[in-house]
């Protein structure tokens, strides 16, 4: 029981929220570069021209490695274990992304120095409040004309509505780019380039007032103490209370691509990050430490190693412990699982794993009866709630080039809702099939896997509809309604009833004449 509350107690599970291109794979790969869990950085070369077109898009899923393929990356640092969940890289969000931020304890913001805040970054800071996560901020290209540090700050604060506490602040930008001052070690870290895998050995020394300083800055020296004093009138100091509650994030200053910053962040981010938080079931919360199993499927993953072609459902273990041959019950369907071969990802490779802990994420292979939100435990009937569906935003009806493959099509549609690829609803009237996307990118995966997996070629058509609401209600109100608009209403893959509304204006007349039923936009799985 000691090693096991010792072994939970380290775990630092966490995802990595930004905008397409402020260098989220970039500061992944440093990440596991100084976290010793690969040798040598630098994957990210070649990618980027090619990142448009969808197919090769897949191709390179495949090929990278890395961030992408793998979902799940733990490394040990520092005394800790590290557990970076990935988040896809594309430049469409997914649902995928959302999910996952529902299984970790804490997140990492990348924002571009020279770009500030950027709109998917606000998207995902609204996903992160829901749950208060804490949130520490990493502004990268330093090593680029940027922005100024406090504007920067400000922007934070104000669009984000967070408060800002530097950790570390950056010696002027782009190429008079010096390094960065530790506000709390009072240390001043020079800076060197290095890129690759040469972690650099940057030169560190201490005190603001050291003459070494105006030795090396120059000038800058004197800039830098002037700035330090105006930003320590401007900015909060740190506070962990404030960090944990989600109210303020503390910030530091780097460049990703060039090591640098990067350990300084971690070597915060060990020490402050949360461990595992406890959760709300349904019945009770669970804490961590407690000394019974238990955990929910966050992500199902199909084929994501052409080696292995099955599908693996990523679970949060939210207490306890698991080892290798325990049995695990599924709640949803009152059934027992043996475990023989649950998986890990440390960095690139699939490993068995023998033990893991809360706050561990393990993929179990799925033969098609786990699903998203599926609890498990040992045996109590607990339920994890918050693993929502995401009222899509974008619909397309499906088109078969061959019809006698319809089997083949609902069996792949099926699979890949069951994994949140995409979301089918079939309209009350009629035969069509429609799928929501909360990015456009999802159908072209969609449509690719579907072609490449299940043999089935189809194309998409424009659909009258602009959103979508669950329909929840008394038995009688909802039976009024779906007489009244059964043109409109479709059966999402539960079989839980949708209002596809063909524009918002719409939805909010037919909200307004019917207050007694309710209109969710997201739906708990
Ligand atoms: P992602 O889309 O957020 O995953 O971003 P990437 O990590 O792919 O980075 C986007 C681009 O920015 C790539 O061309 C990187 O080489 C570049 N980049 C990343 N970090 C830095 C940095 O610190 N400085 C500069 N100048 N470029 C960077």
């Amino acid at each position: 029981m000691a090693t096991s509350q010792h072994e939970i107690a380290r775990r630092r599970t966490f995802a990595i929220i930004s905008h397409p291109d402020a260098g989220k794979t970039t500061l992944t790969e440093k990440l596991l570069l100084f976290g010793g869990a690969i040798q040598l950085a630098g994957t990210v070369k070649g990618r980027k021209s090619a990142r448009h077109a969808t197919s090769d898009w897949m191709e390179l899923e495949k090929s990278r490695g890395i961030s992408v393929t793998s979902s799940v990356m733990q490394f040990p640092y520092d005394g800790r274990i590290v557990n970076l969940l990935d988040t896809p890289g594309h430049e469409d969000f997914s649902e995928d992304t959302y999910r996952t931020l529902t299984a970790v304890d804490s997140a990492l913001m990348v924002i571009d120095s020279a770009k500030g805040v950027e709109d998917r970054t606000i998207k995902l800071m609204e996903v992160c409040r829901l749950r208060d996560t804490p949130i520490m901020t990493f502004v990268n290209k330093l090593d680029r004309e940027g922005r100024e540090p406090l504007e920067l700050l400000d922007e934070i604060e104000r669009v984000l509505t967070i408060r800002c506490a530097p950790v570390t602040w950056p010696i002027g930008s782009g190429r008079r780019f010096k390094g960065v001052y530790h506000l709390i070690e009072n240390s001043v870290h020079f800076y060197a380039p290095a890129h690759g895998g040469r972690v650099p050995e940057g030169k560190v020394i201490h005190g603001l007032d050291n003459p070494f300083l105006d030795e090396v800055l120059g000038e800058q020296a004197a800039e830098l103490r002037q700035e330090i004093e105006l930003m320590k009138g401007a900015a909060e100091t740190f506070s962990r209370e404030a960090y944990l509650a989600g109210t303020q994030t503390p910030v530091f200053f780097g460049s990703a691509i060039n090591n640098f910053g990067v350990k300084e962040l971690l070597d915060a981010f060990v020490v402050h990050a949360p461990g595992p938080r406890a959760r709300e079931a349904d019945a009770r919360q669970v804490e961590p430490t407690e000394e019974k199993f238990s955990g929910f499927v966050f992500k199902i993953q199909a084929n994501m190693d052409p080696k292995h072609r099955d599908r693996i459902a990523f679970l949060r273990i939210t207490s306890g412990r698991y080892e290798k041959g325990m049995r695990l019950f599924q709640v949803r369907t009152q059934r027992d699982m043996q475990v023989m071969n649950a998986l890990t990802f440390m960095a690139n490779e699939r490993e068995r794993v023998e033990e893991a802990y809360a706050g561990d994420i393990i993929g179990l292979h799925n033969h098609g009866t786990i699903q998203i939100g599926d609890t498990f435990t040992e045996g109590e009937a607990l339920k994890f709630g918050g693993i929502p569906y995401f009222a899509p935003e974008l619909f397309r009806r499906v088109l078969l080039a061959d019809p006698m493959r319809m089997k083949a099509l609902q069996k792949g549609l099926d699979q890949l809702s069951e994994e949140g690829a995409t979301q089918v609803f079939r309209p009350l009237s009629g035969n069509d099939l429609v799928l929501g996307a909360v990015g456009v990118l999802q159908f072209d995966v969609v449509a690719w896997r579907l072609k490449h997996e299940y043999g089935v070629e189809c194309r998409y058509e424009a659909v009258d509809v602009a959103t979508a609401r669950w329909i929840e209600g008394d038995d009688a109100k909802v039976r009024d309604f779906r007489r009244q608009y059964e043109a409109r209403l479709a059966l999402d893959r539960a079989g839980h009833l949708v209002y596809l509304a063909p524009s918002t204006v719409n939805l909010n007349v037919t909200m307004e004449r019917w207050p007694d039923i309710r209109f969710r936009a997201t739906r708990e799985h």
